[in-house]
C-alpha cells in the first residue's frame, strides 16, 4: 500500500512512500521517512494513495509510523492542503508549518517533568496507626522526626505532592528517599504542562459578570446566538466605533456556543493583545482556555497544543497561526480587529489568517465573527454584498462620546517654529494639561529609529544598505549612534564623513520613535516616559511588562509605532498625538490609504476609554487628504465609499482579484528578463480572451533586498483560479525559475 507525506521543505510536493502490508495508517500521523541521504519527519495526508509509478523509479518504504492516530487532525490536515492551493505554496512546507514546535523535527516529544511523592498503603496504614496510639511501634522507631513529619504530611494529600515543594516546606529530598527505602513513600515521574499564564501573571480587572449590555451590544448578541443556534456557517461582520465593547460580546457568545457542547477559536492581531484577552476568557472559562503564539517557548507552545488536541481546552486564543490550532467540535471563530494587516503571513506559505478562518468556519459549520471599528475594503464588500451580516455598533458602551479629533497642519507649525520641530507647540501644549491632571498620553509614529536617513550635504547622496535599495535609518545618539537596515539587519557605525565624496557635511534628516522619545524627554524631564516598538522590546517577556506598567499608571507618555494604535483598552489615556499622519501614505501601495485611515482612526480610538474625556492631535502635512480628514471624522461608510469608488476604477481589490509574483535575481538583467518570460507566457495563455491582466514586468518599489534584485508582475482578474494556474504554469515552464520566483495571493502588501 501506498501513503502520501508532506515534508518540511520549502516549495515540495506531496511525496509518495510504501508501507508494509496489514498497516493501515491514520491521516494526519507523523511517520519517518528517507529523503534523499537524511530520514525526515512527515505527516500522513492521504492513507491509501494510488501509486502513479514513473516508470523505473523505485518507491521508497517508510522507516517508521510514529502515531497510532492521527496527531494532526484530518480536517486541519485538509485546511492545510487547502491553504497550500489557495495561496500557490508547496503542501508539504504548508502543513508541517501548523505543526506545532518540537515535532517537526526529528526531536521526540519532549516534556517537562516533575517528581511527586505520595504515601503508599504501607505508609498510610502506619500514619493511621500512629495517630490511633495503636501502631506496632516497630516500624515508626525506625523514623526520625523529620521522616515522620512528612509521612503525616503526605498522608493528607494522597494524590501526591511535587518534591519541590516538600522542599519549600522543609522535607528534602533526602528525607523523602528515606522514606521511599522503607517502602512508605513512593516517587513518580509526572508530566507537566508548561503553563504561560502563570509567567505572565496577566490578571484581567475584576470583570462585572451581571453588569449591563448596552442597547446595541443586547441586540448584537441576541442576533448572533441566533446565528450560533443554526449550528450552520455563517459570517458576521461586527462593526463597531472603537470602545463600543466588542469583547463584552465575544465572551457572551463564546459562553453561549460552549454551553451547546462546542468550541471557540479567537484570533487576535498581535502577540501583545493575548495576554489580556486570554485572560478574560479564562476569567469566564477556568483553565479551559489556551493560549498559541509565536512567542510563547517552545515548550509552552507544544504543551497547550498537545492540551488542544486531547480536547481538554474549550477556547483557543492566539495569533494567525492559531487558526490551524487542533480544535475539534468548533461552533465559533472570531477575528479580532479583522482588518489588521499582521494577518497575512509575509512569507510562504502567504495566507491570510482571516480568510483561512473563514474557509474553516464553513467546512465546521461555525459561525464566524469578524469584529472591527475599520473593516477591511475585502469585508466591507461583502457585507455590502449581502455575503455577511453586518451588526454595527455605533455607540461606545456607557455613552461615551468618542475623542474629538484636531488636525494639525505641519506646514504652519513649520512656518512657525522651524523646520526642525518634531512635536508641534498645539500638541506640547494638550500634553501638558494631562501631565498636569496625572492622565495619560500616548503618542504614534509609526516609523522607528532615530533617524530616518543620512545626507551628504556635499554630493546629496545618502547613506544606503549595502544589500538593499533603502536608506540606513540611525538608531541611537552619540557614541552609541549606528545607520541599521530594516530589511536585512545590516548595520555600520555612523561616518565622520561621507563614504562616497568624503564631504565632511553628513545631516540626519527624518525622524523615528527614538527622536520622538528624546523631544518628549527634553521637554518633560520629570514625565515617565517609555518608548513600545520593535526594538524596545526585543526581549521576551519585556513587551507584557511595559505594557503592565503602562496599565499601571507607572508611565506618562508612551511613544510608539502601531503596536501602540491596536486593541488595547487603557481607560486613563485621554490624550492621543500622531506625530506624523502621513508616513503611510508616500507608500506606493494601493492600500496605502485605507492603512492610514485604519490606523488613525484605531488610535485615535484609544482615547477617553474610561470616565474622562478623550482627544486626538494629528499633526500632517497632508490635511485635505481623503483619508486623514474621514479618519478625523471617523466617517467610515465615507471613507469607504471613496475609497471603493478608487478601487474601482483603477481595478484594484476587492474588486478583482489579484497576485503578485516578484522574481529575484543577481542582476537587474536578469530579473527583469525572466520576469518578462513570465508575463509573455501568460498574455500567450490568456490569448484573447482577456481573463486576466498582466501588469509589468517593473522594478518592484523594494528593487533590491538582501543582494537580490527585484522584479514584479501584478496580475489582476475576476476568476482567480484562472489567474493562479496560468501563472504556476508560466512559471513552470522554466523550472529554473521556480526557486527565484515568489508568488503572493491576494497580497496585502506588494512593497
Ligand atoms: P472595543 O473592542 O469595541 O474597542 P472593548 O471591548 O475593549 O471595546 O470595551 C471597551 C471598554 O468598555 C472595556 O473596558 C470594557 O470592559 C467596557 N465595557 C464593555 N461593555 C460594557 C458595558 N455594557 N457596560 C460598561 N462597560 C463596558
Ligand atoms: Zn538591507
Amino acid at each position: 500500500m501506498f501513503i502520501r507525506v508532506a515534508l518540511p521543505v520549502p516549495g515540495l510536493d506531496l511525496l509518495t512512500y510504501r508501507v508494509p502490508d496489514g498497516v493501515t495508517p491514520a491521516v494526519g500521523a507523523r511517520v519517518l521517512v528517507p529523503l534523499g541521504s537524511r530520514i525526515v519527519t512527515g505527516i500522513i495526508v492521504e492513507s491509501r494513495a494510488v501509486a502513479e509509478g514513473v516508470e523505473g523509479v523505485e518507491i521508497k518504504p517508510i522507516r517508521q509510523l510514529l502515531d497510532s492516530d492521527a496527531f494532526i487532525p484530518p480536517d486541519v490536515v485538509d485546511l492545510a492542503r487547502w491553504t497550500a492551493e489557495y495561496y500557490a505554496a508547496g503542501a508539504g512546507e504548508t502543513i508541517t508549518a501548523i505543526l506545532p514546535p518540537k515535532t517537526r523535527g526529528d526531536r521526540p516529544d519532549a516534556h517537562k517533568t516533575r517528581r511527586v511523592a505520595s504515601v503508599t498503603a504501607a505508609g498510610a496504614g502506619l500514619v493511621a496507626g500512629l495517630q490511633a496510639g495503636s501502631a506496632d511501634l516497630a516500624p515508626s522507631c525506625r523514623l526520625s522526626g523529620r521522616q515522620r513529619e512528612a509521612l503525616e504530611i503526605l498522608a493528607g494529600a494522597p494524590a501526591g505532592i511535587a518534591t519541590a515543594e516538600l522542599a519549600r516546606r522543609g522535607i528534602s529530598g533526602d528525607i523523602v528517599s528515606r522514606l521511599a527505602g522503607h517502602g512508605f513513600v513512593m516517587v513518580r515521574q509526572e508530566r507537566v504542562d508548561r503553563d504561560p499564564f502563570e509567567a505572565g501573571a496577566f490578571t484581567a480587572d475584576e470583570a462585572d459578570v451581571s453588569r449591563h449590555l448596552t442597547p446595541e451590544q443586547e441586540s448584537a448578541v441576541t442576533r448572533l446566538s441566533a446565528m450560533v443556534a443554526a449550528q450552520t456557517f455563517r459570517v458576521s461582520l461586527l462593526h463597531g466605533v472603537t470602545g463600543s465593547g466588542k469583547t463584552e460580546i465575544y465572551l457572551r457568545v463564546a459562553a453561549i456556543v460552549r454551553a451547546a457542547g462546542r468550541r471557540v477559536l479567537m484570533l487576535v492581531p498581535e502577540i501583545a493583545l493575548t495576554p489580556a484577552v486570554a485572560a478574560l476568557f479564562r476569567q469566564a472559562f477556568g483553565d479551559r482556555v489556551a493560549i498559541q503564539h509565536s512567542g510563547l517557548s517552545d515548550g509552552e507552545r507544544h504543551d497547550q497544543w498537545q492540551r488542544i488536541r486531547r480536547g481538554e481546552i474549550d477556547v483557543v486564543v492566539g495569533t494567525r497561526s492559531a487558526v490551524f490550532a487542533p480544535v475539534q467540535q468548533l461552533g465559533l471563530i472570531i477575528v479580532d480587529e479583522e482588518h489588521d494587516g499582521s494577518y497575512k503571513q509575509e512569507e510562504s506559505p502567504r495566507y491570510h489568517g482571516r480568510d483561512v478562518a473563514i474557509v474553516r468556519g464553513q467546512r465546521a459549520g461555525a459561525l464566524v465573527i469578524l469584529g472591527s471599528a475599520t473593516p477591511s475594503m475585502e469585508t466591507y464588500h461583502h457585507a455590502v454584498a449581502g455575503k455577511y451580516e453586518r451588526l454595527v455598533l455605533e455607540r461606545r458602551v456607557l455613552d461615551r462620546p468618542l475623542a474629538a479629533v484636531t488636525v494639525v497642519d505641519m506646514r504652519e507649525a513649520y512656518a512657525a517654529e522651524g523646520p526642525e520641530v518634531v512635536l508641534s507647540r498645539a500638541l506640547r501644549e494638550r500634553i501638558e494639561i494631562r501631565l498636569a491632571r496625572r492622565e495619560q498620553v500616548l503618542i504614534l509614529l509609526n516609523r522607528r529609529g532615530f533617524a530616518t536617513a543620512v545626507f551628504c550635504r556635499q554630493c546629496a547622496g545618502t547613506l544606503d544598505c549595502a544589500n538593499c535599495s533603502v536608506s540606513l535609518v540611525v538608531h541611537g545618539e552619540g557614541s552609541a549612534r549606528r545607520a541599521r537596515c530594516h530589511y536585512c539587519n545590516y548595520s555600520v557605525r555612523v561616518p565622520p564623513a561621507c563614504p562616497a565624496c568624503a564631504g565632511p557635511y553628513l545631516e540626519q534628516t527624518g525622524f523615528g520613535t527614538e527622536r520622538v522619545e528624546a523631544e518628549a524627554r527634553r521637554f518633560w524631564p520629570s514625565a515617565r516616559i517609555a518608548r513600545l516598538d520593535r526594538d524596545s522590546v526585543r526581549r521576551k517577556g519585556s513587551l507584557d511588562a511595559l505594557l503592565t506598567r503602562f496599565r499601571n499608571g507607572d508611565i506618562d507618555v508612551l511613544v510608539g509605532t502601531q503596536m501602540i494604535a491596536k486593541g488595547h483598552d487603557f481607560p486613563r489615556v485621554t490624550l492621543v498625538g500622531v506625530v506624523s499622519a502621513d508616513v503611510g501614505l508616500g507608500m506606493a501601495d494601493f492600500r496605502a490609504s485605507e492603512r492610514t485611515f485604519q490606523l488613525l482612526t484605531q488610535v485615535a480610538g484609544r482615547a477617553g476609554r474610561g470616565s474622562e474625556l478623550g482627544e486626538a492631535i494629528v499633526q500632517t502635512i497632508y490635511p485635505d487628504h481623503y483619508s486623514i480628514q474621514l479618519a478625523c471624522r471617523q466617517d467610515y461608510t465615507a471613507f469607504y465609499q471613496r475609497e471603493i469608488h478608487f478601487r474601482q476604477s483603477m481595478h484594484y481589490p476587492p474588486l478583482v482579484s489579484m497576485i503578485n509574483a516578484v522574481v529575484r535575481g543577481r542582476t537587474f538583467t536578469r530579473a527583469m528578463d525572466d520576469a518578462a518570460g513570465v508575463a509573455e507566457r501568460l498574455r500567450e495563455a490568456d490569448g484573447d480572451r482577456h481573463a486576466f491582466r498582466v501588469l509589468g514586468p517593473a522594478p518592484a518599489p523594494l528593487g533590491r533586498l538582501r543582494g537580490e534584485y527585484r522584479t514584479q508582475l501584478l496580475i489582476k482578474s475576476t476568476n482567480r483560479r484562472r489567474m493562479r494556474e496560468a501563472l504556476l504554469a508560466a512559471i513552470a515552464a522554466a523550472p529554473e525559475l521556480q526557486r527565484r520566483v515568489s508568488v503572493d495571493v491576494d497580497p496585502v502588501s506588494v512593497l
